[in-house]
């Protein structure tokens, strides 16, 4: 009996990323606007999936399926882009990184049983839950943990609320911070987790708590992300599906698309089966109407939101949908390299350095994102951050376990930076 159970649990491990058998990625260096304009009808061609986007200087990460990795390296020789195999084996690389993240889990429950996070490998989202739960018990006057809804699969999104005035005084600026957007992006969980540690458990810069009240959401898209840390590890889309029979086929939104802004202007996401898919129309979400109403409950407070996403390392702000800049640019750049500087200073040598400016500029064209539309409405400084991925050519997908506390301490840094200035920028416009 009992053999048959350990050969089950292997035959389940052996299964768990069967549907990546026989993929590759490539790492992708444009280097001509001409060639980052090649790209783009490639990826609907060959179903390409950037899981980081190749900027000026900066290589990408493409994920490519067996059935066009031929036809995709050709074009990418005649149109001279330069390429070289990331991972050969994907299948392979993840089951190397459960290995890791299956040898910290033990090593995590051998040692004494704690209530605290351990923030050396990733969670399941009930242990994220729980956290938060946890803290809001253990310091009822400043922490308060919020539903603010429900997903297509029945899972609380949750997210804290900080505050020393229980965000009764007005004159106090607002900071939102929140993470997972994009289920597969597994590296933000731990550092919005980090911020609620420091600013309630380990607190080491008292005056944020004094001059701010925060609301941080550690997962936004909670389906999401409890289906690519069980299923599928790429899923970066919400899960839903409707009446049409396509939906069903090809599930979830990009939640990141499905923001009131610019919504529908870019035919490309409407596309079900697209990993950009917008939805039939905006804030079909929960996770999406989450952030929206936080957003206007706190409106005229807002001095700084910051939506967290991997990987890249670069910081960036609007307007993603057009590549325009906004009118508080000046602004929006100063506090962007100020809290890439910060995080600089902080980051290992082996991370790429920080980039920070437009989003459209620096990267892609983007409708309907979180953080165009925070801008949109009126929040004066609003960023999306994309968090380091590997550290070198050997890592799997993951950042390995070991690195997510150094993500989590230098990406802090930023935050505390970006906080103080905000609040001074603030200060100023009241
Ligand atoms: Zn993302």
């Amino acid at each position: 009996m009992k053999w048959f159970v350990l050969v089950c649990i292997l035959s389940v491990n052996f299964a768990k990323h069967e549907h990546y058998i026989g993929w590759k990625s490539y790492y992708i260096a444009v280097s001509t606007g001409d060639q980052s304009k090649a790209l783009v009808p490639m990826v609907q061609k060959y179903e390409l999936d950037f899981l980081s986007h190749p900027s000026k200087g900066r290589e990408g990460v493409v994920l490519v399926k067996p059935q066009y990795q031929a036809a995709f390296v050709k074009e990418l020789e005649a149109e001279g882009i330069v390429y070289r195999i990331h991972v050969d084996d994907v299948k392979k690389k993840l089951d190397y990184d459960d290995q890791l993240i299956e040898v910290k889990k033990k090593s995590t429950m051998s040692r004494k049983r704690s209530r605290k996070l351990p923030f050396d490998n990733y969670q399941d989202i009930q242990v994220i839950d729980n956290y938060l739960d946890n803290i809001a018990k253990k310091y009822p006057k400043v922490a308060k943990v919020v539903t603010g809804g429900t997903t297509f699969k029945d899972l609380p999104i949750k997210y804290i609320k900080i505050s020393t005035t229980n965000f009764e005084d007005e004159t106090k600026p607002v900071i939102v911070i929140d993470g997972t957007i994009h289920a597969r992006e597994w590296i933000t969980p731990p550092t919005v987790t980090w911020a609620i540690h420091k600013l309630v458990e380990n607190v080491t810069e008292p005056d944020l708590l004094k001059r701010f009240d925060w609301i941080l959401v550690p997962v936004v898209n909670p389906d999401g992300y409890k289906y690519s840390y069980h299923i599928e590890r790429f899923w970066r889309k919400t899960r839903s599906y409707d009446k049409n029979p396509v939906s069903f086929v090809c599930r979830g939104v990009d939640a990141n698309r499905n923001f009131d802004i610019k919504f529908n202007t870019d035919r490309y996401h409407s596309d079900y089966c697209r990993e950009t898919f917008q939805g039939t129309h905006a804030f079909s979400e929960p996770e999406s109407r989450v952030i929206r109403d936080i957003l206007q409950q706190n409106l005229g407070r807002i001095a700084l939101y910051i939506s967290l996403h991997s990987y890249g390392s670069m910081i960036m702000y609007p307007w993603g949908h057009d590549g325009s800049l906004s009118h508080n640019t000046p602004a929006l750049q100063a506090v962007g390299s100020a809290m890439a500087s910060a995080i600089q200073n902080k980051a290992l040598p082996d991370f790429p350095r920080y980039q920070t400016g437009n989003t459209g500029q620096l990267v892609y064209l983007s409708t309907g994102t979180s953080t165009d539309y925070a801008h949109s409405i009126g929040v004066p400084l609003a960023y999306g951050f994309e968090l380091p991925g590997l550290a070198d050519g050997n890592a799997g997908f993951n950042l390995e376990p070991k690195y997510i506390k150094q993500v989590c301490q230098e990406t802090w840094a930023g935050f505390v930076v970006g906080a103080r200035l905000a609040g001074d920028l603030f200060k100023i416009k009241i």
